[in-house]
């Protein structure tokens, strides 16, 4: 591997200092300072190289910098970048149908963030409980989970049970109900006439890589049916092949009413985002009802386009599926007295640490030294999420790393 001339020779500590100085400290980063990456690698500042196991919190499934996506992104922004959705672009009817044919629903709406499209989800569920299933205006409720993770906004922190997301923002969206993650009979005691949706994230990524029971998202599916309520899942982190099929839902053979992706449907170039449904669903939309500027601007669909071909074409979602269980299961080998549990689907494995292991940051810190990028997640999970171009070989070489850090830390 080259790690001949740096190409920017600027000390990791003064681009630190840089951060801290002149920006909002609403994250708390590794301390690399990262300036280049190509596949599931990155390099820092002063030239060392890193397996990147967050992938960007999945939104670089189809590795960094993917030459087709960046060929479809140069060639996109030579031509038009932004229209607006006041006119018509060569590339949202074609970025539509391809998104449409891979995925089995009839209609697209895009957005950019993840948080948008779940807002647009919230306002397409209340919409249809209003115009379509005949809810009392005002009255439409919709049901989330504890430790969720949905974005950021006030009216998605509304229903988080996490206090440092809420703390301060108040006051929040009512309109929301939260019920135990994975039990679904507290879903069937808690349906009524007016729940507009059940808003689930088929794995809880946030929270851990919480896997539900077998059989929940099944049982969901039956009981909102039954109920007259929308099922959505988002799967703007567990999707797009991250658990060994294009969708997360899909291991239980179930077809949600919308779904919310966002992320990898852009391969980590830009933010592009939306929700997929069928058409007495998306069809509650009228003109000037719900838009953005940016949503669906010609150069995100290009991009979107050439991150949805490359993920198909290179069997991406198979190869999560192939080395997944194969990754997993080199990791339960692992003897280590602070793992507590390793879980995961596909390529997204959490290894949850004791308690007394002290935290999982200290374990993150001490796997950047040996060249592995990890974030923890709530405190006490090691979060792994390769980008899904990673090989055998690569995967072998990692474990012995984490074999190295959780047997001698
Ligand atoms: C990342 C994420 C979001 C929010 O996406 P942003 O692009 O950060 O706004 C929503 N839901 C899930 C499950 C996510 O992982």
């Amino acid at each position: 591997m080259s790690t001949t001339v740096l190409e920017n020779q600027a000390a990791t500590t003064d681009l630190i200092a840089l951060e801290e100085r002149y920006g909002a400290h609403n994250y708390h980063p590794l301390d690399v300072v990262v300036s280049r990456a190509e596949g599931v690698w990155v390099w820092d500042v002063e030239g060392r190289r890193y397996l990147d196991f967050l992938a960007a919190y999945s939104a670089v499934n189809q590795g960094h910098c993917h030459p087709e996506i960046l060929k479809a992104l140069v060639e996109q922004a030579h031509r038009v970048t932004l229209t607006s959705r006041a006119f018509r672009s060569d590339q949202l009817g074609p970025f539509y149908r391809q998104v449409c044919e891979l995925t089995g629903f009839q209609k697209f709406l895009p957005m950019n963030t993840g948080a948008e499209a779940v807002e647009t989800a919230l306002k397409t569920a209340r919409k249809w409980a209003y115009k379509v299933k005949g809810v009392p205006e005002g009255k439409a409720e919709i049901i989330a989970f504890n430790n969720n993770f949905h974005g950021r906004t006030i009216t998605i922190v509304s229903f988080s049970t996490e206090a440092d997301y809420r703390d301060g923002f108040g006051p929040f969206t009512p309109g929301f109900r939260v019920l135990p993650y994975g039990d679904a009979d507290a879903v069937e005691k808690a349906m009524h006439e007016n729940v507009a949706a059940v808003l689930v994230e088929p794995i809880q990524g946030e929270a851990g890589i919480v896997l539900p029971p077998a059989g929940y998202l099944g049982r969901l599916r039956e009981i909102t049916r039954r109920h007259g309520a929308l099922l959505i899942a988002d799967e703007i982190q567990s999707g797009l092949g991250r658990t060994g099929k294009l969708f997360a839902y899909q291991h239980e053979g179930i077809r949600p009413d919308v779904v919310i992706v966002g992320k990898a449907l852009s391969g980590g170039f830009y933010p592009v985002s939306g929700i997929l449904a069928d058409d007495p669903v998306m069809d509650v939309f009228k003109p000037g009802q719900h838009g953005s500027t940016y949503g669906g601007n010609p150069l995100a669909v290009a991009v979107a386009q050439a991150a949805l071909r490359v993920l198909v074409e290179e069997r991406m979602v198979e190869n999560s599926a192939e080395l997944g269980p194969y990754f997993l299961e080199r990791l339960r080998q692992i003897q280590s007295r602070h793992v507590k549990e390793v879980r995961g689907l596909g390529l997204w494995i959490g290894i949850e640490l004791h308690r007394e292991a002290g935290g999982a940051r200290r374990f993150c810190e001490a796997l950047q030294k040996e060249g592995l990028l990890c974030k923890e997640t709530h405190d006490h999970v090691i979060r792994i999420a390769p980008p899904l171009v990673i090989k055998k070989d690569e995967i072998d070489w990692a474990v012995e790393r984490l074999e190295r850090v959780l047997t001698t830390l």
